[in-house]
């Protein structure tokens, strides 16, 4: 008998649990043909998801969960799911009940034909603000055309991935991580399904304009040399300018001499040098902060128990 797990990141989502789980009781009852493994990987919760946990793997044992030894953030979650999931396939899905279990039966189908990566693509987008909407197709456009392989808009981590993805996303372990990108990354036969996002069931998205700020620049710097690219054109654009203004001004006080003058473009061009060298800077630093945190090579991520049983 085949083996589905279900991956479940949760952060402070004990009110969404007791709604997640009948639903998937729901599904796994509809499919008797599989084995299932629910894996929650409880990220650093302060409610009482753990409790929660608890409670539902002491009546079903097809609950498991990782315990996390504090918040690592969805990414980092993930990782930790992907290491401790057994299935012969994977699905990833959001404890709040914004992805629906309901669409999973339909990305088993194509599983079973073969299909590697079975993805969800949303309709809509349930309650969101507008400029978050806009922000999120600018960043789209700008990682699309900095990259070289396609990363879905309107695509979450909801999908279903094959054994051999699992693998695959395993051996991927930068600390800085843009799973998306992974997704895109590793290639392998992708199968698009589409639903309805709707709201979230209870408590709230943990995420604010800081942190989706930061992941997107975490998903251009690890997936694209583009800005460095970008810096030393720039550079070399205006080196260009500059000597062409400088043979400008030698000329000039060799044929006319040189009064004291010129104050207005001496800061105009101190300042608009200054600017570019910073930025510059700014982009190589955040290339090099990237390495710095790569070179550490310290674990992604700390268990303090799966299942009840301690992780020394
Ligand atoms: N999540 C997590 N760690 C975090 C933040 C979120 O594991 O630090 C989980 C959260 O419990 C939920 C999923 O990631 O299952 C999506 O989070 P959220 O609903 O806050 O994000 P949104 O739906 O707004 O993108
Ligand atoms: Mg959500």
């Amino acid at each position: 008998m085949k083996k589905i797990s279900i991956l479940i990141p949760c952060y402070n989502e004990e009110k969404s649990l007791t709604l997640l789980y009948p639903e998937l009781l729901k599904l796994m009852d509809s499919q008797p043909n599989y084995e299932w493994e629910l894996m929650f990987v409880n990220d650093g919760s302060v409610d009482g998801t753990l409790q929660e946990l608890k409670r539902l793997r002491a009546s079903d044992p097809r609950v498991n969960y990782v315990d996390l030894s504090r918040n690592f953030g969805k990414e980092t979650a993930m990782l930790a799911g992907f290491d401790y999931v057994t299935g012969d396939c994977m699905v990833i899905i959001d404890a709040d009940l914004q992805d629906p279990p309901s669409l999973i039966p339909e990305m088993l189908g194509y599983w079973e034909q073969g299909y590697e990566d079975v993805y969800a693509r949303r309709q809509s987008r349930g309650r969101e603000s507008w400029l978050r909407k806009r922000l999120s197709l600018l960043f789209y456009k700008l990682l699309q055309s900095s990259s070289r392989f396609d990363v879905l808009q309107n695509v979450g981590d909801f999908r279903l991935l094959d054994r051999r993805c699992i693998n695959a996303l395993k051996r991927m372990r930068e600390s800085e991580r843009y799973t998306k990108g992974m997704f895109s990354w590793i290639g392998f036969k992708k199968k698009e399904v589409v639903f309805d996002r709707g709201d979230r069931v209870a408590g709230s998205s943990s995420w604010n304009f800081r942190q989706l700020f930061s992941l997107a620049i975490d998903g251009i710097t690890s997936f694209s040399n583009v800005p460095l690219r970008i810096s030393t054109i720039v550079g070399f654009i205006v080196s260009m300018l500059a000597f062409v203004y400088m043979l400008y001004v030698f000329i000039k006080a060799l044929i006319w001499g040189d009064p004291v003058q010129g104050y207005p473009s001496m800061v105009i061009l101190l300042l608009f040098l200054g600017g570019i060298q910073l930025l510059s800077l700014g982009i190589i630093g955040e290339y090099i902060g990237r390495i710095y945190n790569e070179t550490k090579n310290r674990p992604e991520y700390l268990v303090r128990e799966y299942n009840g049983e301690e992780v020394l």
